[in-house]
C-alpha cells in the first residue's frame, strides 16, 4: 500500500478515538458529529482511499480545483464547498455540491438562490461568521447575524442549515474556546427563535490543531485536512 494510504489509516483511526472521546465528554454520541475531510491539494486517489475507509463527508476550497477533480471522485461521500467563494464562481458549483458552508453575505446568498432555482433545486447553505472580528477574513459579524439570518430565511433556492467559522489562529488549542463558547450561543440562540425556512441543524467549526475542543463547545462538523492527510505541500 502507498505510504500516503498508511499514514491516512492511522490518522484516522487516531481522530475517530478523539472524535468519540470529545462527543461522549459532551454528553453526545460519535454518531451525532460529522466528520469532514478537508481535501484541498489532496490527490483524488488518497481522497477516494479515505471514502472508502469510511469518511463520508468532504469538503474543497476552491473551485477550479473542485471541478478538476469531482468526475474522479467517488459518489459514496457527500460534497461540501468550504472555501471563500467569489460570485462569478458560483454558477459553477450550484448542482454539484449538497451544502456550502462558507456563504458570507446576503448578497452571495440571493446568487446561489436565483441559480439554484434556475436549475430547480435547493441548496444547504450555512453561514459564515467572522467570530474574531478579524479584517482579513470574511464573514457576518456577530451583531450582523440576526438580520442575516431574517434575510437568508426569505430567499428562495438555498435553506440556511446552520452556522461555520474559522476562529483567529492561536499558540494553543485552548485560545479558540471563548471563540467556539461564542459560537455555541449564536447557534442556540437562533435554533429556539424557530425560523420558517431556517432549520439550524449545524455547526461546523473546529479544524486539525483544535476539533477536540470545538467539539466540546458544541460543535457538530468538524473539518479536517492536516491531521488527516498530512501538511499540505503546494509546490
Ligand atoms: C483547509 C481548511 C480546513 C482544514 O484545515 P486543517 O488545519 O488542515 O485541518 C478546514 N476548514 C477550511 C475552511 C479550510 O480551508
Amino acid at each position: 500500500m502507498e505510504k500516503s494510504f498508511i499514514s491516512f489509516n492511522e490518522n484516522y483511526k487516531e481522530i475517530e478515538e478523539n472524535i468519540k472521546k470529545a462527543a461522549e465528554k459532551s454528553g453526545r454520541r460519535r454518531e451525532d458529529i460529522i466528520l469532514l475531510a478537508a481535501t484541498k491539494t489532496v490527490s483524488p486517489e488518497l481522497i477516494n482511499h479515505a471514502i472508502s475507509s469510511g469518511i463520508n463527508y468532504i469538503g474543497e476550497n476552491r473551485v477550479q480545483e473542485f471541478l478538476s477533480k469531482e468526475d474522479a471522485l467517488s459518489t459514496d461521500a457527500h460534497r461540501h464547498f468550504i472555501g471563500h467563494l467569489q460570485s462569478n464562481k458560483v454558477k459553477d458549483i450550484v448542482g454539484k455540491v449538497e451544502m456550502i458552508q462558507s456563504v458570507h453575505s446576503v448578497k452571495l446568498a440571493k446568487l446561489i438562490g436565483k441559480l439554484s432555482n434556475e436549475k430547480g433545486i435547493v441548496t444547504d447553505i450555512l453561514l459564515e461568521v467572522n467570530i474574531g472580528k478579524e479584517e482579513n477574513k470574511s464573514g457576518f459579524l456577530k451583531e450582523e447575524l440576526q438580520q442575516a439570518i431574517e434575510e437568508v430565511s426569505k430567499i428562495e433556492g438555498v435553506k440556511l442549515r446552520g452556522l461555520m467559522t474559522i476562529p483567529p489562529v492561536c499558540e494553543n488549542s485552548c485560545d479558540a474556546i471563548p471563540f467556539f463558547e461564542e459560537m455555541y450561543k449564536l447557534f442556540i440562540d437562533n435554533r429556539d427563535k424557530k425560523i420558517d425556512n431556517v432549520s439550524m441543524d449545524y455547526l461546523s467549526m473546529g479544524m486539525s490543531s483544535d476539533y477536540a475542543e470545538a467539539i466540546m463547545c458544541g460543535s457538530n462538523i468538524v473539518r479536517i485536512g492536516t491531521s488527516l492527510f498530512g501538511a499540505r505541500n503546494y509546490n
